[in-house]
């Protein structure tokens, strides 16, 4: 027997539908990548990327189709994904601090037919464009007065292109499950992959990032996502605040911590979300002027750890709540956040820190479970690692043109290459990747947990930790240290006794390199795969 409830697909536009009717007015801010403020509303933003649609229609896009966009945030770039998947075309994010070899790789891999792209990216796009042999025209995010003079085949200004129809459009009907957009995840090793949203996985994805205990949004809020769009889905805010009807502040090409503080205090910011070097350039900033940011009241932090010294100053200093979250492209991308649970109620300051140190708890529609090499499913006592496997529906059971390849185990679940430790009240902590963690005479040692470590001590600007081969407990760790500038690095035993009483012996480094720079991919994060080739002869002194 089926049920009698109506056939309502989850579609993208459903959501920025609800947003025009309910929340019309409600504000959308950019900076604008050609400088001013720009101000707009979700009613205004519906019309114009229906406009979109329209004029992508025109242009010969068919459901299926993908359409690139190379941009910040702003409200044109939002206007674009609403209209892409409005058309049955599916948003194509491209990441721009990705080499130019990678973009090219990326953009033929995808088969984008249109490229919608920032004034600030038109040079690097032509020089690439003899490259991208599938683009017939690109769109510059602009108007005919900000136009520059190019070289781009069938080069328009977005505002002259969608002002040649008329916005009378009917929203494309697609299946739910069919492609809304495509987001390649950053490829420390081998070739980028293409994870590919549906509409229906974005739709119940915002829908339970909007929760209480997840972000909470509500049509109060006023929500700067400084996340880009080309990352990671955007962490799905594009979505969650017009669901919601909260007013969003999009910081268009200015992330530096001078800016971001403008924005909060100019427009009343609520809740923001963005990685820990955005979180940590405004504290620099704010302690540096001594200015407040005082109508913040919750930050999600993710993309990579969130140091327990971040969490501290936001809450104890500037009185906002800090969201652990971990996600990622393959998950639409979170994973899990942090929020109090009434078992761990009871805890406060360093206790209550600590645990906020963790990665936090899986929300409905992601299932978890940590197993070791063989796929045993290991304890929840927060001590043992096992590697981490998900499975819900806004993760991911294939690449894009990787069909043949399977990515799920037997149960279903997909294997994010993290390692992790869940405890007894379901919180989780990631302790590694596992190509980064180091297997010392059989037991796991975790490289993020000694870097992190490491970092407290005075004058380290950033740690990394990888394997060195040893005969006789095949890895050992190697700490590589830069230190802030003019300040002396401690000895290898100046080191060891610092770490001491912070993590076993047996985890202690064997070894100290001082270096003037770590490399960093291009989300920021720090680069393995490069550090393990840049020592791979190294063996300690002794
Ligand atoms: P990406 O798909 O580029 O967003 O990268 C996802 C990876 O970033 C995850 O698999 C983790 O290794 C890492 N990551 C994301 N969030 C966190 C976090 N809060 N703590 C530690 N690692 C994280």
């Amino acid at each position: 027997m089926l049920g009698l409830m109506q056939d309502w697909p989850l579609l993208m536009h459903t959501v920025l539908d609800h947003a025009a009717i309910q929340h019309p007015k409600r504000e959308v801010v950019s900076r604008s990548v050609e400088g001013p403020f720009h101000r707009t509303d979700y009613a205004t933003i519906r019309a114009r990327a229906l406009r979109v649609a329209q004029r992508l229609v025109r242009d010969g896009i068919k459901p299926g189709d993908r359409v690139a966009t190379l941009a910040w945030n702003t409200w044109r770039h939002l206007e674009a994904w609403y209209g892409i998947a409005g058309a049955g075309a599916v948003y194509h994010t491209v990441n721009p601090r990705l080499f130019q070899d990678q973009i090219t790789w990326i953009m033929n891999h995808a088969g984008s037919r249109i490229m919608m792209l920032d004034l600030t990216f038109v040079p690097l796009v032509q020089a690439l464009a003899d490259k991208l042999p599938t683009v017939e025209r690109f769109v510059i995010l602009t108007d005919a007065a900000h136009m520059p003079q190019t070289t781009l085949p069938n080069a328009v200004a977005y505002e002259d292109w969608i002002a040649e129809v008329d916005g009378d459009f009917a929203w494309m009907k697609v299946d739910e499950q069919s492609a809304a957009g495509i987001c390649y995840t950053s490829g420390t090793t081998g070739d980028p992959k293409g994870v590919v949203y549906s509409h229906r996985s974005n739709v119940i994805h915002a829908m339970v990032c909007n929760q209480v205990d997840a972000f909470g949004l509500g049509a109060a809020d006023r929500v700067m996502p400084v996340v880009p769009m080309f990352h990671a889905n955007g962490w799905s805010l594009a979505l969650c605040a017009p669901m919601v009807g909260a007013g969003l502040v999009m910081p268009g090409a200015k992330l530096d911590g001078a800016s971001v503080h403008e924005l909060v205090e100019r427009e009343r910011v609520t809740f923001s979300a963005a990685v820990p070097t955005v979180w940590m350039m405004l504290l620099q900033h704010m302690e540096a002027t001594g200015s407040r940011i005082d109508s913040l009241q919750r930050v999600a932090i993710g993309g990579s750890a969130c140091p327990a010294a971040i969490t501290k100053m936001y809450q104890e200093k500037y009185g906002v709540r800090v969201i652990h979250a971990w996600g990622m492209t393959e998950l639409s991308p979170v994973g899990t956040l942090f929020s109090v649970k009434p078992e761990v109620s009871h805890l406060s300051g360093d206790d209550m820190l600590r645990l906020q140190a963790k990665q936090g708890t899986p929300p409905y529609t992601v299932e978890m479970k940590i197993t070791d090499d063989e796929g045993k499913e290991q304890p929840w006592d927060g001590e043992t690692f096992g590697r981490l496997k998900v499975k819900g529906p806004a993760i991911a059971r294939r690449y894009f043109r990787r069909e043949e390849e399977e990515i799920l185990d037997e149960q279903g679940f997909f294997d994010t290459g993290d390692v992790a430790t869940m405890d007894e009240n379901g919180y989780m902590e990631i302790t590694d990747r596992s190509k980064d963690v180091i297997k010392s005479g059989g037991e796991w040692i975790s490289s993020i947990a000694l870097e992190n470590a490491a970092v407290g001590y005075p004058g380290v600007a950033e740690a990394a930790v990888v394997s060195m081969k040893d005969p006789k407990w095949d890895e050992r760790p190697l700490l590589i240290l830069v230190m802030k500038p003019g300040v002396l690095s401690p000895t290898l035993a100046q080191m060891r006794d610092f770490l001491a009483d912070k993590v076993a012996k047996w985890w202690l480094p064997d070894d100290l390199v001082v270096v003037d720079e770590i490399p960093h991919t291009a989300t920021g994060k720090i680069l393995k795969t490069k550090l393990r080739e840049m020592f791979k002869d190294h063996r300690p002194a002794a």
